[in-house]
C-alpha cells in the first residue's frame, strides 16, 4: 500500500474540482480526478453562476456556506483576473410578500456586517435608478447590493483544476468510470475506459449522474432532478443600462454579454410535480433547446406582470440542465453505506455557491478523519428511512 491515501473522484464539475483542489493542499493525498466529458462540461456549464450576498437561494443557516463561496471567487479572481470570470453587476432582490422581505432584509444585515453594502428599499424611485422599466405594482420593496454578481462557473472549476495540477493532483478527461470495486464490502478501487485504478477512498462528485454512478456500488441515492430552463433573450432595443441580479421569488434573471439570462427560480420547484421533477438521463440532454411548453407560459406570465419590457425580445439560445435535488434541496456530504465511498452530491440550484465549502469540509475529513459540522448537518443518514420513488417521498 502506498504510503499516501489515494482518492479518486468522480466528476470534473465545480464540486469535484474544487475538491481536488482542497484535498491536493495535503502533502498526503495522491489525487486523480475523472470526467467522462470535460472540466466543468455538465451542470455546470449551464449554471447561471450567481453567488449573491442576500437572495432567497441558501437559507440564512448557511450564510457562512455563501459568505465563504463569495469571498473564495473574489479572492480567486484577484490573484488572477478572468480565473472566476466575475461580473460586479450587483443585485437586486425584489420582495413580493413579506417573507421574502423578512429574508432579504436579514441577509444585508449578514452581508453588512460582513464588510458589504446592502440597502432595502421601499421608495420605487430608488428601485427605478436601478432598473428603470420594472413594474412595481405588488412589491413591497427590494434589497440592492453593488457587491456582488456572477461567476464563470467553468472558469472556476478549471482554476481549480490547474491549482489542483499544480500540486500533483491527476485531471483525467474523457474518461468514464463504470464500475466501482470492493472488498469484504469496502472501496479498492474504480474501473474506467481507460482501465482500473486502485484507491483508498472514492468520492462520488457527479452531479445529476449520481444515481447512476451510486448503483455501480449498489446504492440507490435520493437524488432526483429537477429542469432548469434557460432563456438568453435579446431585449430590443437593447437596455441602456447596468442590468444587475435581478432576483424574483418565482424567477431570476442576470446580464450575458449584452443579453439578459433568465431561468425559474430553484426553490419554486415541486419533487412531486412531474412536469418539474423526475429521474432522468442527463446524457440525453441537448446542448440547446428542450424547454418545454409550461416554463414558456410561465416566464411569459412573469414578465407580463414584472418586467414587461423584455417581452419584445428576440430569443438568442435556450437549454436545459438537470439539478441533482434531494428531498430537502440540501446537498448530502460525508460517508454512504459502502466504506470508502464518500459522497458530495445533490447541490440542486446552489453548487457554485456551496462548492468551495464542501470542497474544504470534505477534504479536511477524507485527509484527517475530523467531521465538521456542515458534514454532521448533511449526512447521508438524514434519508435512510426514504422510499426512493420521488413521489412517495
Ligand atoms: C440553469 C442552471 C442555473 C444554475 N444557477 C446557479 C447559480 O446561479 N448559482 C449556483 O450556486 N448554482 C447554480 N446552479 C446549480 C449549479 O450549477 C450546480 O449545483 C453545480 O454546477 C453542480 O456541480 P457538480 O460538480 O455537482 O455537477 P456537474 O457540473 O454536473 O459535474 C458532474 C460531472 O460528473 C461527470 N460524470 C458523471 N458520471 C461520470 C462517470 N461515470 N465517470 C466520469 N465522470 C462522470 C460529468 O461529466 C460531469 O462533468 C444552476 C444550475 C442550472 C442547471
Amino acid at each position: 500500500m502506498s504510503a499516501k491515501k489515494r482518492v479518486g473522484i468522480i466528476g470534473a464539475g465545480i464540486v469535484g474540482t474544487a475538491l481536488a483542489y482542497y484535498l491536493s493542499e495535503y502533502p498526503d493525498m495522491e489525487v486523480t480526478v475523472f470526467d467522462k466529458g470535460s472540466i466543468g462540461s455538465g451542470t455546470t456549464a449551464k449554471s447561471a453562476g450567481t453567488v449573491c450576498l442576500f437572495d432567497d437561494s441558501v437559507s440564512h443557516e448557511f450564510w457562512p456556506v455563501r459568505l465563504h463561496g463569495f469571498q473564495t471567487y473574489t479572492a480567486m479572481e484577484r490573484e488572477e483576473p478572468g480565473s472566476a470570470g466575475f461580473q460586479k453587476t450587483g443585485t437586486l432582490v425584489v420582495a413580493t410578500d413579506q417573507g421574502v422581505e423578512d429574508f432579504v432584509k436579514k441577509g444585508i444585515q449578514n452581508a453588512i456586517a460582513a464588510g458589504y453594502t446592502g440597502e432595502y428599499w421601499t421608495d420605487g424611485d430608488k428601485i427605478h435608478k436601478i432598473i428603470p422599466d420594472l413594474t412595481l405594482e405588488g412589491v413591497l420593496g427590494a434589497g440592492y447590493t453593488a457587491d456582488d454578481g456572477y461567476f464563470d462557473a467553468t472558469m472556476i472549476s478549471n482554476t481549480y483544476a490547474n491549482k489542483a495540477r499544480a500540486k500533483g493532483a491527476k485531471v483525467m478527461i474523457f474518461t468514464e468510470v463504470t464500475g466501482v470495486t470492493t472488498k469484504g464490502g469496502r472501496v479498492t478501487g474504480v474501473e474506467t475506459n481507460k482501465g482500473p485504478f486502485k484507491f483508498d477512498v472514492v468520492v462520488d462528485a457527479s452531479g445529476p449522474w449520481a444515481r447512476q454512478t451510486g448503483r455501480l456500488t449498489g446504492i440507490e441515492l435520493p437524488i432526483w432532478h429537477t429542469k432548469a430552463e434557460v432563456f438568453i433573450l435579446e431585449p430590443q432595443p437593447k437596455l441602456g443600462y447596468l442590468f444587475p441580479v435581478l432576483k424574483y421569488p418565482r424567477f431570476y434573471a442576470r446580464l450575458e454579454h449584452e443579453d439578459i439570462f433568465i431561468c425559474k427560480a430553484h426553490l419554486t420547484m415541486n419533487l412531486s410535480d412531474p412536469q418539474h421533477a423526475g429521474i432522468w438521463n442527463p446524457d440525453d440532454l441537448p446542448l440547446r433547446g428542450g424547454a418545454e411548453e409550461y416554463f414558456l407560459n410561465f416566464l411569459f406570465d412573469q414578465l407580463e406582470q414584472y418586467y414587461p419590457r423584455l417581452l419584445s425580445s428576440g430569443k438568442k439560445n435556450d437549454w436545459v440542465g438537470y439539478r441533482a435535488e434531494t428531498p430537502d434541496f440540501l446537498p448530502i456530504l460525508g460517508d454512504s453505506p459502502v466504506e470508502g465511498y464518500l459522497l458530495n452530491v445533490g447541490f440542486g440550484g446552489n453548487g457554485v455557491i456551496e462548492a468551495p465549502s464542501a470542497g474544504v469540509d470534505m477534504a479536511k475529513y477524507i485527509a484527517t478523519g475530523e467531521k465538521s459540522a456542515l458534514i454532521e448537518r448533511l449526512a447521508f443518514k438524514r434519508f435512510e428511512t426514504l422510499g426512493h420513488n420521488p413521489f412517495e417521498a
